[in-house]
């Protein structure tokens, strides 16, 4: 066998950072690059998001033969590279903001719930980079792979499955070259709506001769007693959280309830709206947003200021001064004017933006409310495995090879059942 037939895999960014890992997987001609996200550090205050940019300050990796060349400038090898295909895990930015940067002609496979919903997202323009030579709203094709059905690039095999995270619709990635297999686990846990499909999964991954896997819930290691952590504290997982909410509406009956979520987050907010006493009233633009990209409709208000939608039925509308109104009868997504609230009433922040204590907006946030005497109640479920369960996981799967990506300590992941890499960026493991 020459050197050329091994199972290559390269890992050129996200790997002691949260978020943005991008690796690719190469076998003789074909090789495949998973996820096109960009590491998020707002204290970095960037000039601009260009492509020079994002490589000088390491927020996205220098993979060769994958952007655009519109964009690099550099032609892609298609000579040596005669098999090319990319995957994104989820539709959070870290795994998904720099899709428009793909080569046109290179194929892009999603589940099919971030396939739909990417587009939506981006309809303003504001979620993904652009793409070279489009409107900055385009999303550049993404096709819906059908779960667990193989996809063929060349000599390597892709079959992508449902998981479990707070961003709707994430999945996990089995590669297959003709010797070896790869799982990679995307953003994971086991405290969601579907701990059976990961455990699925795992079960599919199990014997990889490599797991790559994601490790943010031990990046934090001097936090993990405190109590004040918000990595470790409040409810313990997805179901929690939502009889929590119910609780808060049956233990105030007369009094203004609002909330808000983070806007991919959809399965948290459906569930709030099947499961609450209260009727569930969206802002517009998130009822949009689940109109755009599940076709359903629900009760949702404008605020006076809003452009309108023409795919939200009529029907379903509720006056702004209906809601302002209220203190019983419904339960309401609010997004500004906080100041117009009910003095006494009660506001659920449930990992909605501005996320925490890291965001330099978080603090002011939360003293409006005060400011206005309406309680603030922050409830959080973490979109990540803890570290016992990152250990089943490890221990699910039992891999040849482990390689802890997207965390700020990946020497905190071991595996009992083989060999441990941890490595730096731009670093080629061959199999
Ligand atoms: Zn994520």
């Amino acid at each position: 066998m020459t050197l050329k037939d091994k199972t290559t895999v390269t890992f050129y960014n996200g790997l002691t950072t949260i978020g943005g890992p991008m690796i690719e997987v190469a076998y003789n001609k074909s090789h495949v690059l998973f996820d096109l996200g960009e590491v998020y550090r707002p204290e970095l205050k960037l000039p601009d998001e260009s492509y020079q940019t994002l490589i000088k300050n390491q927020l996205i990796g220098d993979v060769p033969n994958f952007y655009d060349p519109k964009i690099t400038g550099k032609p892609i090898d298609t000579e040596r590279w005669e098999h090319s295909a990319a995957y994104i895990s989820h539709l959070h930015l870290d795994h998904s903001k720099v899709l428009n940067l793909l080569a046109p002609e290179i194929p892009l496979y999603a589940g099919p719930i971030t396939a739909h919903l990417l587009p939506a997202l981006n309809e303003n323009g504001d979620f993904l980079l652009p793409a070279a030579g489009h409107e900055k709203n385009y999303t550049r094709p993404i096709i819906a792979a059908e779960y667990k059905k193989p996809i063929k690039v060349g000599d390597i095999t892709l079959e992508i499955y449902p998981s479990d995270h707070d961003a709707y619709g994430a999945t996990g990635l089995l590669v297959k070259t003709p010797d070896k297999q790869i799982a990679y686990t995307g953003d994971i846990r086991l405290h969601g709506y579907h701990p059976d499909w990961v455990r699925a999964f795992m079960q599919a991954a199990k014997g990889s001769d490599m797991l790559i896997i994601e490790g943010t819930g031990v990046s934090w290691p001097e936090e993990k007693h405190d109590e004040n952590s918000e990595e470790f504290t409040g409810p313990k997982n997805e179901v929690e959280l939502t009889e929590e909410i119910m609780r808060l509406q049956n233990a105030n009956p007369d009094r203004q309830i609002t909330f808000n979520t983070y806007p991919t987050n959809v399965e948290r907010l459906l569930r709030i709206i099947s499961d609450s006493p209260r009727k569930v009233v969206l802002h517009a633009k998130r009822a949009h947003l689940i109109k755009d990209s599940l076709n359903e409709d629900y009760p949702y208000y404008y605020l006076p200021e809003d452009k309108k939608y023409s795919d939200l039925n009529p029907e379903f509308e509720v006056s702004y001064d209906e809601l302002l109104a209220d203190n019983h009868k419904y339960l309401w997504q609010t997004v500004s004017d906080y100041d117009k609230l009910q003095v006494g009433g009660l506001y659920i922040h449930s990992n909605a933006e501005p996320l925490g204590d890291f965001d330099p907006a978080y603090k002011p946030f939360v003293e409006q409310f005060a400011k206005n005497k309406i309680e603030f109640i922050a409830l959080r479920c973490s979109g990540h495995a803890d570290e016992k369960e990152l250990k089943e996981i490890i221990g699910g799967i039992q891999p040849v090879i482990l390689v802890p990506v997207h965390t700020l300590h990946p020497e905190l992941e071991e595996n009992p059942f083989g060999e441990r890499i941890l490595p730096k960026r731009g670093q080629t493991a061959t199999l």
